[in-house]
């Protein structure tokens, strides 16, 4: 069986961690922030075919109509709040923290939590987490032991829950039944700053106590 391989990269001014999962020569992108040349270097030849969000906030949102251009048949999925919001300056928060309105397209398909995904050949299963964004989602991809977390749970914190649509207590609830219920190794890479475990965290994190 070939090999998944996984590699983030924080893109734009709020350093979102972009995540690209390639399998022989397809890749799944995570997040695409922003600076699509940047995100085109990481796949390698690699052929996107899909763009994934795990939020609407545009931090992470604001490279994907430029890749759905330039790769035609790539889907762009996210969970059906997310698609809502996504493509909302306002709700997006683009004019809020970047002052700049962006809409985004809205999705070619979307997907809830709890289901689980084939795309790539690879194998994912999404959590509904929200609390710092409505309609928010993790990916587990199983066979590579990793966990694409957006802003839910960061190395040694969590994500923020004073935007509009944020549950702080929704948040942590959401975050502690996803950690239980993976593997202790479990690598988690969050939406902005590194890597860590589902053991640490569930441990150490101050703010799931
Ligand atoms: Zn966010
Ligand atoms: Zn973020």
């Amino acid at each position: 069986m070939s090999e998944i391989e996984i590699k983030f990269m924080p893109v734009g001014m709020l350093a979102v961690n972009c995540v690209v999962v390639k399998k022989d020569d397809q890749a799944l992108i995570f997040d695409p922030g922003a600076d699509p040349d940047a995100i085109k270097s990481m796949l390698n030849g690699a052929k996107p075919v899909a763009v994934i969000l795990t939020h609407s906030h545009f931090d992470h949102a604001g490279a994907i109509d430029e890749l759905l251009e330039e790769f035609d048949d790539c889907e762009y999925l996210c969970h059906p709040e997310c698609d809502r919001l996504a493509q909302d300056p306002h709700t997006n928060l683009s004019m809020l923290i970047g002052g700049i309105p962006v809409a985004i397209s809205p999705a070619t398909r979307t997907i809830e939590g709890g289901q689980t995904l084939q795309l790539a050949g690879i194998e994912i299963e999404t959590f509904h987490v929200p609390g710092h964004s409505p309609g928010q989602l993790c990916f587990y991809i199983k066979d590579a032991g990793t966990v694409i977390c957006g802003d839910t749970v960061f190395n040694g914190g969590i994500g923020r829950s004073d935007f509009p649509g944020g549950d702080g207590d929704l948040l942590v609830e959401k975050i502690l039944q996803m950690l239980n219920s993976l593997p202790p190794q479990t690598k988690l890479i969050p939406g902005h700053g590194s890597s860590t475990t589902a053991g640490y965290e569930l441990k150490s994190n101050p703010y799931l106590r």
